[in-house]
Protein backbone atom coordinates (compact mmCIF):
# COMPACT_ATOMS: atom_id res chain seq x y z
CA UNK A 1 0.00 0.00 0.00
CA UNK A 2 1.29 3.19 -1.10
CA UNK A 3 0.68 6.85 0.87
CA UNK A 4 1.93 10.14 0.66
CA UNK A 5 1.95 10.38 4.50
CA UNK A 6 1.96 8.44 7.34
CA UNK A 7 1.64 9.63 11.03
CA UNK A 8 2.97 7.01 13.52
CA UNK A 9 1.61 7.75 16.69
CA UNK A 10 -2.18 8.90 17.25
CA UNK A 11 -2.05 11.47 20.35
CA UNK A 12 -2.78 15.33 20.09
CA UNK A 13 0.54 15.50 17.70
CA UNK A 14 -0.35 12.84 15.09
CA UNK A 15 -4.15 13.75 15.46
CA UNK A 16 -3.81 17.34 14.10
CA UNK A 17 -1.09 16.09 11.87
CA UNK A 18 -3.83 13.70 10.26
CA UNK A 19 -5.90 16.69 10.17
CA UNK A 20 -3.92 18.92 8.20
CA UNK A 21 -2.48 16.68 5.76
CA UNK A 22 -5.37 14.76 4.66
CA UNK A 23 -7.25 17.83 4.38
CA UNK A 24 -4.13 19.13 2.14
CA UNK A 25 -5.10 16.69 -0.18
CA UNK A 26 -2.80 14.03 0.73
CA UNK A 27 -3.10 10.34 1.15
CA UNK A 28 -2.38 9.53 4.87
CA UNK A 29 -2.57 6.68 7.26
CA UNK A 30 -2.57 7.15 11.19
CA UNK A 31 -0.82 4.11 12.88
CA UNK A 32 -1.43 3.11 16.62
CA UNK A 33 -0.24 -0.12 18.40
CA UNK A 34 -2.46 1.22 21.89
CA UNK A 35 -5.38 3.58 22.40
CA UNK A 36 -6.24 6.48 19.94
CA UNK A 37 -5.58 9.78 22.09
CA UNK A 38 -2.18 9.04 23.53
CA UNK A 39 -1.29 9.78 27.38
CA UNK A 40 -3.81 12.37 27.53
CA UNK A 41 -6.97 10.08 27.47
CA UNK A 42 -6.58 9.10 30.75
CA UNK A 43 -6.88 12.99 31.58
CA UNK A 44 -9.73 13.56 33.23
CA UNK A 45 -9.92 17.55 32.81
CA UNK A 46 -8.48 19.19 30.52
CA UNK A 47 -8.78 23.08 31.35
CA UNK A 48 -6.38 24.63 28.85
CA UNK A 49 -6.16 23.59 25.32
CA UNK A 50 -7.96 26.77 23.65
CA UNK A 51 -11.57 26.84 22.68
CA UNK A 52 -13.05 25.14 25.61
CA UNK A 53 -14.42 27.61 28.50
CA UNK A 54 -15.38 24.53 30.62
CA UNK A 55 -13.00 21.45 31.20
CA UNK A 56 -13.09 18.90 28.39
CA UNK A 57 -11.86 14.78 29.10
CA UNK A 58 -8.70 13.94 27.12
CA UNK A 59 -10.95 11.14 25.89
CA UNK A 60 -13.40 13.31 24.19
CA UNK A 61 -10.68 15.81 22.77
CA UNK A 62 -8.78 13.42 21.08
CA UNK A 63 -11.97 11.31 19.71
CA UNK A 64 -12.97 14.52 18.01
CA UNK A 65 -9.56 15.16 16.47
CA UNK A 66 -9.93 11.44 15.05
CA UNK A 67 -13.59 11.56 13.76
CA UNK A 68 -11.75 15.72 12.41
CA UNK A 69 -9.05 13.36 10.61
CA UNK A 70 -11.15 11.28 9.02
CA UNK A 71 -14.14 13.25 8.40
CA UNK A 72 -10.81 14.85 5.73
CA UNK A 73 -9.72 10.89 4.51
CA UNK A 74 -7.38 9.95 6.90
CA UNK A 75 -7.29 6.28 7.76
CA UNK A 76 -6.71 4.89 11.19
CA UNK A 77 -4.66 1.14 10.94
CA UNK A 78 -4.10 0.17 14.69
CA UNK A 79 -0.70 -1.71 14.41
CA UNK A 80 2.54 -1.35 15.58
CA UNK A 81 5.33 -0.03 13.11
CA UNK A 82 8.25 -2.35 13.73
CA UNK A 83 10.82 -1.50 10.99
CA UNK A 84 11.13 1.45 8.88
CA UNK A 85 13.48 1.12 5.44
CA UNK A 86 14.73 3.77 3.02
CA UNK A 87 14.72 3.51 -0.60
CA UNK A 88 15.70 6.15 -2.26
CA UNK A 89 13.71 8.72 -0.91
CA UNK A 90 11.18 6.28 0.01
CA UNK A 91 10.48 5.08 2.95
CA UNK A 92 9.15 1.15 3.29
CA UNK A 93 7.62 0.67 6.69
CA UNK A 94 6.37 -2.65 8.36
CA UNK A 95 4.24 -4.08 10.72
CA UNK A 96 3.79 -7.88 11.86
CA UNK A 97 1.62 -8.82 8.59
CA UNK A 98 2.19 -5.98 6.27
CA UNK A 99 4.60 -3.23 4.04
CA UNK A 100 3.69 0.03 2.93
CA UNK A 101 5.54 3.17 1.29
CA UNK A 102 5.25 6.29 2.20
CA UNK A 103 7.10 9.34 0.89
CA UNK A 104 6.92 11.52 4.31
CA UNK A 105 6.57 9.89 7.73
CA UNK A 106 5.65 12.41 10.56
CA UNK A 107 6.67 10.74 14.34
CA UNK A 108 4.50 11.20 16.64
CA UNK A 109 5.08 8.40 18.78
CA UNK A 110 5.01 10.20 22.49
CA UNK A 111 6.34 9.55 25.65
CA UNK A 112 5.70 6.86 28.44
CA UNK A 113 6.14 7.75 32.18
CA UNK A 114 9.52 7.00 33.89
CA UNK A 115 10.08 4.16 36.41
CA UNK A 116 11.55 4.98 39.77
CA UNK A 117 13.60 2.34 39.99
CA UNK A 118 13.80 1.31 43.45
CA UNK A 119 13.05 -2.23 45.16
CA UNK A 120 9.62 -3.30 45.34
CA UNK A 121 8.08 -1.26 42.49
CA UNK A 122 7.98 -3.91 39.21
CA UNK A 123 6.88 -6.04 42.39
CA UNK A 124 3.44 -4.59 42.77
CA UNK A 125 3.03 -2.51 39.87
CA UNK A 126 -0.26 -3.70 39.51
CA UNK A 127 -0.87 -4.01 43.29
CA UNK A 128 -0.81 -0.80 44.54
CA UNK A 129 1.75 0.49 42.34
CA UNK A 130 0.03 2.51 39.51
CA UNK A 131 1.27 5.47 36.73
CA UNK A 132 -2.54 6.35 35.98
CA UNK A 133 -4.94 7.78 38.81
CA UNK A 134 -7.48 8.15 36.21
CA UNK A 135 -7.20 3.70 35.92
CA UNK A 136 -6.64 3.07 39.17
CA UNK A 137 -7.93 6.10 41.32
CA UNK A 138 -11.12 4.75 42.13
CA UNK A 139 -9.79 1.56 43.84
CA UNK A 140 -8.44 3.71 46.72
CA UNK A 141 -11.90 4.98 48.10
CA UNK A 142 -11.33 6.09 51.71
CA UNK A 143 -7.61 5.07 51.51
CA UNK A 144 -4.34 6.18 51.71
CA UNK A 145 -2.10 6.81 49.00
CA UNK A 146 1.22 8.30 47.98
CA UNK A 147 1.63 10.31 44.91
CA UNK A 148 5.85 10.55 44.12
CA UNK A 149 7.29 13.67 42.00
CA UNK A 150 6.21 17.50 41.63
CA UNK A 151 5.48 18.23 38.65
CA UNK A 152 2.59 18.83 36.73
CA UNK A 153 1.05 15.31 36.48
CA UNK A 154 2.31 14.25 40.25
CA UNK A 155 0.31 17.50 41.63
CA UNK A 156 -2.87 17.33 38.76
CA UNK A 157 -3.11 13.31 39.40
CA UNK A 158 -2.70 13.58 43.31
CA UNK A 159 -5.71 16.10 43.52
CA UNK A 160 -7.98 13.75 41.11
CA UNK A 161 -6.89 10.91 43.85
CA UNK A 162 -8.40 13.14 46.58
CA UNK A 163 -11.75 12.39 45.06
CA UNK A 164 -11.39 9.57 46.19
CA UNK A 165 -8.73 8.82 48.83
CA UNK A 166 -8.92 9.43 52.24
CA UNK A 167 -5.41 11.23 52.14
CA UNK A 168 -2.83 11.94 49.65
CA UNK A 169 0.70 12.56 50.49
CA UNK A 170 2.79 14.46 47.64
CA UNK A 171 6.76 12.64 48.48
CA UNK A 172 9.27 15.53 46.44
CA UNK A 173 12.15 15.23 47.01
CA UNK A 174 13.14 19.40 46.87
CA UNK A 175 11.06 21.55 48.87
CA UNK A 176 9.54 23.59 46.17
CA UNK A 177 7.21 21.71 43.31
CA UNK A 178 7.83 22.26 39.66
CA UNK A 179 4.19 22.37 38.86
CA UNK A 180 2.78 25.29 37.27
CA UNK A 181 2.13 28.53 39.79
CA UNK A 182 -2.09 27.79 39.31
CA UNK A 183 -1.88 23.81 40.53
CA UNK A 184 0.59 24.41 43.14
CA UNK A 185 -2.16 27.04 44.53
CA UNK A 186 -5.18 24.46 44.15
CA UNK A 187 -2.90 21.83 45.88
CA UNK A 188 -2.10 23.58 48.63
CA UNK A 189 -5.39 24.33 49.67
CA UNK A 190 -6.66 20.89 49.30
CA UNK A 191 -6.65 19.98 53.02
CA UNK A 192 -6.56 15.81 51.99
CA UNK A 193 -3.33 16.74 50.72
CA UNK A 194 0.02 16.45 52.72
CA UNK A 195 3.11 17.25 51.41
CA UNK A 196 6.26 15.44 52.18
CA UNK A 197 9.25 17.41 50.97
CA UNK A 198 12.81 16.92 50.42
CA UNK A 199 12.48 13.10 50.36
CA UNK A 200 12.86 10.27 48.10
CA UNK A 201 11.13 6.71 48.43
CA UNK A 202 13.99 4.29 49.06
CA UNK A 203 11.79 1.28 48.88
CA UNK A 204 8.08 -0.18 47.77
CA UNK A 205 7.33 -2.76 50.66
CA UNK A 206 4.53 -5.43 50.59
CA UNK A 207 3.38 -9.16 50.33
CA UNK A 208 0.48 -9.44 48.07
CA UNK A 209 -0.25 -5.89 47.54
CA UNK A 210 1.34 -2.01 48.84
CA UNK A 211 1.63 -1.53 53.03
CA UNK A 212 4.09 1.29 53.36
CA UNK A 213 7.66 3.12 51.67
CA UNK A 214 10.44 3.75 53.19
CA UNK A 215 11.52 6.81 53.09
CA UNK A 216 14.96 9.11 53.07
CA UNK A 217 14.89 12.67 54.26
CA UNK A 218 17.67 14.16 52.49
CA UNK A 219 18.27 17.53 54.36
CA UNK A 220 17.91 15.40 57.77
CA UNK A 221 19.61 11.97 56.63
CA UNK A 222 16.09 10.18 58.45
CA UNK A 223 15.05 6.89 57.12
CA UNK A 224 10.99 6.95 58.04
CA UNK A 225 8.07 4.62 56.78
CA UNK A 226 4.68 5.55 55.53
CA UNK A 227 1.47 3.08 55.77
CA UNK A 228 -0.03 3.28 52.29
CA UNK A 229 -2.21 1.45 50.75
CA UNK A 230 -1.10 2.71 47.01
CA UNK A 231 1.65 4.43 45.41
CA UNK A 232 1.21 6.56 41.96
CA UNK A 233 4.53 7.55 40.41
CA UNK A 234 4.61 10.44 38.60
CA UNK A 235 8.44 11.09 38.03
CA UNK A 236 8.62 12.20 34.36
CA UNK A 237 8.72 10.78 30.93
CA UNK A 238 11.03 8.83 28.49
CA UNK A 239 10.43 8.96 25.03
CA UNK A 240 9.19 6.46 22.77
CA UNK A 241 11.70 6.40 20.08
CA UNK A 242 12.87 2.41 19.55
CA UNK A 243 11.90 2.60 16.21
CA UNK A 244 13.49 5.16 14.96
CA UNK A 245 16.86 5.94 17.95
CA UNK A 246 19.61 4.65 15.44
CA UNK A 247 19.07 6.68 12.55
CA UNK A 248 17.75 10.41 14.23
CA UNK A 249 19.71 12.83 16.17
CA UNK A 250 18.60 13.11 20.09
CA UNK A 251 19.23 15.44 22.66
CA UNK A 252 20.71 14.21 25.51
CA UNK A 253 17.46 12.78 27.22
CA UNK A 254 16.69 10.73 24.29
CA UNK A 255 14.16 13.05 22.44
CA UNK A 256 14.05 13.60 18.93
CA UNK A 257 16.01 16.72 18.03
CA UNK A 258 14.00 18.79 14.65
CA UNK A 259 14.30 22.23 13.51
CA UNK A 260 11.41 24.76 13.98
CA UNK A 261 9.78 23.05 10.75
CA UNK A 262 9.59 19.82 12.80
CA UNK A 263 12.59 18.57 10.02
CA UNK A 264 14.88 15.97 11.86
CA UNK A 265 18.29 15.24 10.78
CA UNK A 266 16.68 12.48 7.98
CA UNK A 267 15.18 14.28 4.75
CA UNK A 268 11.38 13.41 4.69
CA UNK A 269 10.97 12.41 8.79
CA UNK A 270 9.35 14.95 10.67
CA UNK A 271 8.88 14.51 14.56
CA UNK A 272 6.16 16.36 16.60
CA UNK A 273 4.77 16.14 19.99
CA UNK A 274 6.31 15.03 23.18
CA UNK A 275 8.99 12.84 21.36
CA UNK A 276 10.84 16.06 20.17
CA UNK A 277 12.99 18.00 22.24
CA UNK A 278 11.01 21.09 23.77
CA UNK A 279 10.43 23.12 26.46
CA UNK A 280 6.98 22.90 27.22
CA UNK A 281 4.80 19.34 26.27
CA UNK A 282 0.97 20.61 26.37
CA UNK A 283 -1.81 19.57 23.97
CA UNK A 284 -1.44 22.74 22.54
CA UNK A 285 2.11 22.62 21.34
CA UNK A 286 1.69 19.01 20.16
CA UNK A 287 -1.07 19.90 17.97
CA UNK A 288 0.94 22.75 16.91
CA UNK A 289 3.36 20.72 16.03
CA UNK A 290 1.29 18.26 14.23
CA UNK A 291 0.09 21.35 11.54
CA UNK A 292 3.26 22.50 11.25
CA UNK A 293 5.30 19.08 10.54
CA UNK A 294 1.83 18.09 8.17
CA UNK A 295 2.56 21.58 6.48
CA UNK A 296 6.28 20.71 5.94
CA UNK A 297 5.73 17.42 4.46
CA UNK A 298 3.40 18.62 1.91
CA UNK A 299 6.26 21.30 1.44
CA UNK A 300 8.74 18.48 1.11
CA UNK A 301 6.53 15.99 -1.52
CA UNK A 302 5.79 19.37 -3.68
CA UNK A 303 9.74 19.96 -3.66
CA UNK A 304 10.13 16.44 -4.33
CA UNK A 305 7.68 15.63 -7.04
CA UNK A 306 9.81 14.79 -10.05
CA UNK A 307 11.53 12.00 -8.14
CA UNK A 308 8.20 10.52 -6.90
CA UNK A 309 6.41 11.04 -9.99
CA UNK A 310 9.51 9.08 -11.69
CA UNK A 311 8.84 6.23 -8.83
CA UNK A 312 6.56 3.47 -10.25
P1 LIG B 1 8.22 16.56 34.97
O1 LIG B 1 7.68 17.92 34.73
O2 LIG B 1 9.52 16.16 34.36
O3 LIG B 1 8.33 16.38 36.57
C1 LIG B 1 8.89 15.23 37.11
C2 LIG B 1 8.93 15.37 38.62
O4 LIG B 1 9.44 14.17 39.18
C3 LIG B 1 9.83 16.51 39.09
O5 LIG B 1 9.25 17.18 40.18
C4 LIG B 1 11.11 15.79 39.49
O6 LIG B 1 11.79 16.41 40.54
C5 LIG B 1 10.58 14.46 39.97
N1 LIG B 1 11.54 13.38 39.77
C6 LIG B 1 12.22 13.05 38.65
N2 LIG B 1 12.98 11.96 38.84
C7 LIG B 1 12.80 11.61 40.13
C8 LIG B 1 13.33 10.58 40.95
N3 LIG B 1 14.18 9.67 40.47
N4 LIG B 1 12.93 10.52 42.23
C9 LIG B 1 12.06 11.42 42.73
N5 LIG B 1 11.52 12.42 42.01
C10 LIG B 1 11.90 12.50 40.73
O7 LIG B 1 7.19 15.41 34.53
P2 LIG B 1 5.57 15.40 34.48
O8 LIG B 1 4.98 16.02 35.68
O9 LIG B 1 5.22 13.99 34.15
O10 LIG B 1 5.24 16.30 33.22
C11 LIG B 1 5.74 15.94 31.92
C12 LIG B 1 5.41 17.07 30.94
O11 LIG B 1 4.01 17.14 30.74
C13 LIG B 1 5.82 18.44 31.49
O12 LIG B 1 6.27 19.19 30.40
C14 LIG B 1 4.54 18.99 32.07
O13 LIG B 1 4.49 20.41 32.10
C15 LIG B 1 3.51 18.42 31.10
N6 LIG B 1 2.18 18.31 31.77
C16 LIG B 1 1.35 19.38 31.75
C17 LIG B 1 0.11 19.34 32.40
C18 LIG B 1 -0.78 20.54 32.35
O14 LIG B 1 -0.40 21.54 31.77
N7 LIG B 1 -1.94 20.52 32.96
C19 LIG B 1 -0.26 18.18 33.09
C20 LIG B 1 0.62 17.09 33.10
C21 LIG B 1 1.86 17.17 32.47
P3 LIG B 1 12.57 17.83 40.34
O15 LIG B 1 11.50 18.86 40.28
O16 LIG B 1 13.44 17.91 41.53
O17 LIG B 1 13.35 17.66 39.06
Amino acid sequence: MRYDVIVIGAGPAGLSAAIYAARGGLKVAVFEKAMIGGQITVTEDVENYPGFEHAITGFDLTDTMKRQAQRFGAEFIEAEVTSLGLEGKCKIIGTSDNEYRTKAIIYCSGASPRRLNVPGEERLTGRGVSYCATCDGALYRGKTVAVIGGGDSAIEEGMFLTRFAEKVYVIHRRHELRAQYIIQQRAFKNHKMEFVWDTVVQEIKGEAKVSEIELYNRKTDKINFLTVDGVFIYVGILPNTTLLESRLNLDSGGFVLTDEYMHTNVPGIFAAGDVRSKVLRQVVTATSDGAIAAWSAEKWIEDNQEYFGAEK
